[in-house]
């Protein structure tokens, strides 16, 4: 944890400091080694919050944006009888999980359930087989309305008749083809695809943002198809989504 409370204030951790968990009130003691960052660790294993995920500079970098009366902001659970600490809660009640590392499915659920407006942002250097592929048209372009995306890497459509007959041979479109080929391609949707997906971001219900280093986030988003689901990528840049949810 950055924040603990030190005779009742919110306060980092310093060397040789100890002060209170702001979510279970348990003593807590600054660890201020040259290899982690500085943080607040409990000083005896107990029941605070067994969602929390040991912070790394990547989690600490994101905090930094926001501030600091939105980051680690406590909750507690009725139903699991603990401690949630929120990495950042602002003040218009948008809960943003910074995630690092997979979660699981039910996990995943539990916290969309537990935060009434929840906002994921995932660390995609952690993905492994992740390729971010072309640009595609703007799937809710109203030209696309009559075709459907396939599940290939190379970007081609069928027809949304040929979906409705789950005909076994539709025809496979390209964008050369006349129906097709004036629909401009976008400049902030992507396909991509995923070797071995993780299965949880594949299942999210609420936002999630994820963050390849740089100036902007992939928002992974869903087009509902009768031949199956079509997931893509939607660019925003960091900019925008810390003018959106960090100031006050
Ligand atoms: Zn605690």
């Amino acid at each position: 944890m950055q924040y603990a409370l030190v005779n009742g204030i919110k306060a980092e951790a310093v060397k040789g400091a100890s002060g209170n968990c702001i979510g279970c009130g348990q003593k807590v003691i600054a660890k201020c080694g040259t290899i982690k960052i500085r943080h607040w660790a409990h000083a005896v294993a107990e029941k605070c919050d067994s969602w929390w995920e040991n912070e790394t500079i990547w989690h600490r970098e994101w905090k930094e944006n926001f501030p600091t009366s939105f980051r680690e902001v406590n909750f507690f659970d009725n139903q699991l009888q603990e401690f949630h600490r929120a990495d950042i809660h602002t003040a218009a009640g948008v809960t943003i999980e910074l995630q690092n590392s997979p979660i699981s499915l039910k996990e995943l659920q539990s916290r969309e359930a537990f935060y009434p407006k929840l906002i994921w942002v995932v660390n995609g250097l952690k993905f492994k087989g992740f390729k971010i592929l072309k640009a595609i048209p703007d799937p809710n372009h109203i030209a696309l309305n009559d075709f459907e995306f396939c599940h290939t890497e190379h970007l081609s459509m069928i027809r949304k008749s040929d979906a409705l007959a789950q005909s076994p041979n539709p025809d496979i479109l390209n964008f050369y083809h006349k129906d097709l080929k004036s629909i401009p391609v976008s400049t902030v949707f992507y396909a991509f695809s995923w070797r071995n997906a993780h299965q949880a971001w594949m299942h999210v219900s609420c936002p999630l943002f994820i963050d390849f280093g740089g100036h902007f986030l992939y928002r992974l988003r869903k087009r509902y198809q009768i031949s199956g689901n079509y997931s893509y990528l939607q660019l925003i840049s960091k900019q925008s989504f810390l003018a959106k949810y960090a100031t006050d």
